[in-house]
């Protein structure tokens, strides 16, 4: 494994001297979320069960958020399960249902490029004796909505997919294929199989309007909206029984039990507003900034690939992933850290061997270039000054790497 250069750029440099491009990691949170957070730390600090005017201010707070989350995804109110983040949504939405529904059918439907909280649930399942279906993409990802149809069976309970992926960006259409599934439903007079929707990553840039999805359950995570880590919901249809994962004292109306984390609750809500509202412009001026990279990239660098979708209406406005033929992604990223500029590889470095991401492996695409994937994931700070800053050091720094990968 290639560790970083020693060396640091030029401290005289009148240039930026950082510039942050892993936004589907994680974003800073908002001045905005943060303000909505405070006065639950220590004024109306109040557990919202208790039955005092203490906690009747944190109940009242509570009520805010919960009706503006909904609002927010065209749900009522006891529609929403606040969680601790996207990780528990995922995992509510699928052993919920699961352990619901079992005695109808162990039976999950699937794609092999979701995120780990739904592909370890399912894989854990597995091994309690489930079957689950993993619906194969093609190499930019998209899956084939009849796929998805031909392979519910009379006993599938669940079909869980991302609206957004979250290392190469391909949009999934939703309310096609919740469509689809409400029409199996009508055809076979049965309430199965329930739709979930990992929205994530689709949170900041789509439409969450829950009617015009056709889901019965969909993941948020505060994490990655510009709101604070930690904190999640999900979206449960009315009528969509789940089993709680975690026992205790009910809140949460029994599907989650916890005092809630009401300053967290509060950031969440506000962040989701504030996305929600900015959606429309901001996909727009990303859009308009991830091409400029996209060009310069292609246009100075040989030997590349794009991973995923071409830029457009099918692809996250925010999302530019990319193998470097000839380089390891995990190489790349920690030489352009030590220029401040900071991004995500296509690869997990599990047991000291480079393993490929999973998802560029489902996809078909060679280890080989999958090794040299790197993800530039951008948002709200980025402007037009941090890709050009990006672009002074990365050409040269690939340019580098192939020529150490070519004398080992
Ligand atoms: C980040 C992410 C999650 C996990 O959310 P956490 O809040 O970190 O638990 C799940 N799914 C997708 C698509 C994500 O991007």
């Amino acid at each position: 494994m290639l560790t970083a250069p020693k060396k640091k750029p030029n401290s005289k440099s009148k240039d930026k001297k950082s510039a942050y491009f892993d936004h589907a990691a994680g974003t800073y949170l908002s001045n905005q979320a943060l303000a909505a957070m405070m006065p639950f730390f220590n004024k109306d600090f109040g557990n919202p069960s208790s039955l005092h005017s203490e906690g009747k201010k944190a109940e009242m707070g509570l009520k805010d958020s919960r009706r503006m989350a909904a609002d927010l995804i065209g749900a009522l109110p006891e529609n929403i399960v606040f969680t601790s983040g996207g990780t528990e949504s995922d995992n509510l939405a699928i052993y919920g249902i699961a352990k619901a529904h079992e005695k109808h059918g162990k039976h999950i439907i699937s794609s092999p490029i979701e995120h780990h909280a739904v592909i370890n649930s399912l894989e854990d399942l597995k091994k309690q004796g489930w079957e689950i279906t993993y619906v194969q993409p093609d190499s930019k990802g998209f899956i084939k909505i009849g796929d998805i149809v031909k392979a519910i069976r009379p006993d599938t309970v669940l079909i869980s997919l991302a609206y957004a992926n979250n290392e190469i960006g391909t949009i999934y259409p939703i309310p096609e294929i919740g469509k689809q599934i409400l029409q199996y439903r009508k055809t076979n007079n049965t309430i199965y199989p329930f739709f979930h929707t990992d929205a994530c990553q689709a949170a900041g840039y789509l439409d969450l309007d829950v009617e015009k999805l056709h889901v019965d359950l969909m993941a948020i995570s505060g994490s990655k909206i510009y709101g604070p880590k930690g904190v999640g919901m999900l979206y449960v249809r009315r009528g969509v029984t789940i089993k709680p994962q975690i026992m205790g004292g009910d809140q949460e109306r029994g599907a989650r039990s916890g005092t809630e984390n009401t300053p967290g609750i509060a950031g969440l809500v506000k962040a989701l507003e504030l996305a929600q509202k900015n959606r429309e412009k901001e996909s727009a001026r990303l859009e308009v900034l991830l091409k400029y990279l996209w060009e310069k990239i292609h246009k100075l660098i040989p030997d590349i690939r794009l991973n995923g979708p071409e830029i457009g209406p099918q692809r996250l406005p925010n999302n530019l992933n990319i193998s470097f033929l000839d380089t390891e992604g995990e190489a790349l990223l920690l030489y352009l850290d030590e220029y401040g500029i900071m991004c995500s590889t296509g690869s997990a470095c599990a047991a000291r061997t480079l393993e490929p991401s999973h998802v560029l492996k489902a996809l078909g695409i060679p280890a080989v270039e999958a090794r040299g994937a790197a993800r530039f994931s951008l948002g709200m700070r980025n402007t037009k000054k941090d890709i050009d800053y990006l672009m002074k050091y990365l050409p040269a720094t690939v340019k580098k790497l192939r020529e150490i990968s070519r004398m080992n």
